[in-house]
């Protein structure tokens, strides 16, 4: 069979491109391995009446795109719903930290129960939200080799000082935090959002995942109804609407090469071709084990996966969860970064560099039926508890398989502390520990973002130098996905990047 384009892995960048390409006329199909679309975005019934989102859950990024919007993915069955307030953060003590959509009410909100600390924030924010606008920006764009420096120096937009803000970007983000909050429960709440994307708040140059909070307010969090797969069926929704195939329970086996030039696939016995391949799995699923030999570049063997990185505890409970001091909805539609302060970041680090999984993980817990009465059974719940730092290869010859049920009482527990009651509620669970992220979900050595987000291998470092700008050293083969610029999360930034470049050459063959 014959197609313009194939795509292998049906990922959310992987649907995106294919649908950007599908609604430009081009015949695409898309081989995806499992037996669902959606790879790190999908939703599955695990517990009779609760539905788990398997792999990402809080849609962030993808809102500072015109993903959804330019692919008219409401008319296939994309509804969000937005998360107000964003987080909360409860503390032990009692007192808990509110981000509002809102800038004013958060900063409000802050003043009140830390004198200075809401005019802190509004300076804070007011200060790097054009700095974060830039960044966007350049996640939109395929990245050259000196793209993020053109879009900061060149832009008057901009407006920084630089001799104040350089110190900022090349610092650790945890001392970014430092230098512009004096109290440590509210520093907390934003220092461990900015570890999501991986590296700790002690490592250099990774001042822009703080600096860039204040996209948060700009986009805000939401949640598609129905659970976070909505997103990826929609997706295949619209690929199949222009004519596209999307193919599941079909993994490709072998990508062909003729010429120097890839010109298909082979799934199984059969072979299909097209006159552009795109690698939307792992760039090592693509470049280092479905080329053949003679065709994989040198440069997989530099690509950092990392050993690991989180660990989700899914909950079905049979009542909503009750915090401590805070019994109200408003904590539970939010994002709950469960963290005492931010040692306890850096200490579940250093447990991880000892190859143990955290002995007291930090948490962002999740609790969307608050937002979507469709996750779970009237009066009920889903909580899914994310911790960090857990690495993949663990010391002392440990194996996952013997230490994951522990772990996963580890991290109810650390719960239990802010929400006790909680584990008497629980009537069901599925613990996704890295391992299980690999084998289940493809995600090398548990690496949620593929690859490790450090900066030098970011913008045009991803996945290796002279593979960014998304087409590869051989003709007819591209890359996509979270091992390309701009990295993972639920963005989709990547897969429409990735689109343009392939248009572009198709078009430019075709005329
Ligand atoms: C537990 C968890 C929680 C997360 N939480 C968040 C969050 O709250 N917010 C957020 O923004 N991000 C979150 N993330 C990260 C985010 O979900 C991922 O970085 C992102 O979804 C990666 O998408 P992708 O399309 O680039 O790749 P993937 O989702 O990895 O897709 C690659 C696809 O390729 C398929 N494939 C692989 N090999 C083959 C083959 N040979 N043939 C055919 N198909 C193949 C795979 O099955 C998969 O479907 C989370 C991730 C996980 C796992």
């Amino acid at each position: 069979m014959d197609f313009d384009v194939i795509t292998i892995g049906a990922g959310h960048n992987g649907l995106v491109t294919s649908a950007y390409l599908a609604q430009a006329g081009y015949r695409v199909a898309v081989f995806e391995r499992r037996d669902i679309v959606g790879g790190a975005v999908s939703t599955r019934e695990i517990v009779p009446g609760y539905r788990f989102d398997l792999g990402g859950s809080a849609h962030i990024l993808i809102r500072l795109t015109p993903v959804v919007e330019e692919l008219q993915l409401e008319r296939f069955g994309l509804e969000y719903l937005e998360l107000d307030p964003l987080f909360f953060a409860p503390y032990a003590d009692g007192d808990s930290i509110f981000i509002w959509r809102d800038v004013d009410r958060t900063c409000d909100g802050l003043e009140r129960s830390f004198t200075g600390e809401g005019d802190a924030y509004r300076r804070f924010h007011e200060e790097w939200l054009p700095f974060a606008r830039a960044v966007k920006e350049a996640f939109l764009s395929s990245p050259g080799p000196l793209e993020l420096g053109r879009a900061m120096a060149f832009n008057p937009a901009l407006k920084l000082d630089w001799k104040r803000a350089l110190p900022m970007i090349l610092a650790p983000y945890g001392e970014v935090a430092e230098r512009y909050f004096n109290e440590e429960k509210v520093r907390t709440p934003l220092v461990w959002m900015a570890a999501q994307s991986g590296p700790p708040p002690t490592e250099p140059l990774t001042g822009p995942f703080l600096l860039w909070h204040p996209l948060y307010h700009e986009g805000g969090v939401a949640r598609p109804r129905g659970g976070s797969g909505m997103l990826t069926q929609a997706l295949a929704r619209c690929i199949e609407h222009h004519g596209g195939r999307v193919f599941t329970g079909a993994p490709v086996d072998e990508i062909l090469v003729r010429s120097g030039r890839a010109h298909g696939v082979r799934v199984g016995n059969e072979r299909y071709t097209a006159r552009a391949v795109v690698g939307a799995a792992h760039a090592l699923e693509t470049l280092g084990r479905l080329l053949p030999p003679e065709h994989r570049p040198p440069e997989t063997r530099a690509m950092r996966v990392g050993n690991g990185f989180g660990a989700i505890l899914r909950l079905a409970l049979n009542r909503p969860v009750r915090y401590a001091d805070h019994p109200g909805d408003e904590a539970r539609t939010a994002l709950q970064l469960v963290c005492r302060d931010t040692a306890q970041i850096r200490a579940s680090y250093a447990d991880y560099l000892r190859g143990e999984p955290a002995q007291d993980p930090p948490i962002v817990a999740m609790t969307f039926s608050a937002v979507d009465d469709s996750l779970a059974p009237p009066g009920h719940e889903v909580l899914w508890l994310w911790g960090q730092y857990y690495p993949y290869a663990l010391s002392g010859g440990n194996s996952w398989d013997d230490i994951a049920e522990r772990e996963a009482d580890r991290l109810l527990d650390a719960f239990e502390r802010v929400a006790p009651g909680t584990r008497d509620s629980v009537v069901g669970r599925l613990f996704q520990h890295p391992l299980w992220l690999e084998r289940e979900l493809g995600l090398l050595r548990g690496n949620v973002m593929h690859l490790e987000m450090s900066l030098d291998q970011m913008f045009a470092l991803r996945p290796a130098a002279g593979f960014a700008g998304y087409r590869s050293h051989l003709r007819g083969l591209y890359l996509t996905g979270a091992s390309t610029h701009p990295g993972g999360g639920i963005m989709g930034a990547s897969g429409r990047n990735a689109a343009r470049v392939v248009l572009k050459d198709l078009e430019r063959r075709r005329s």
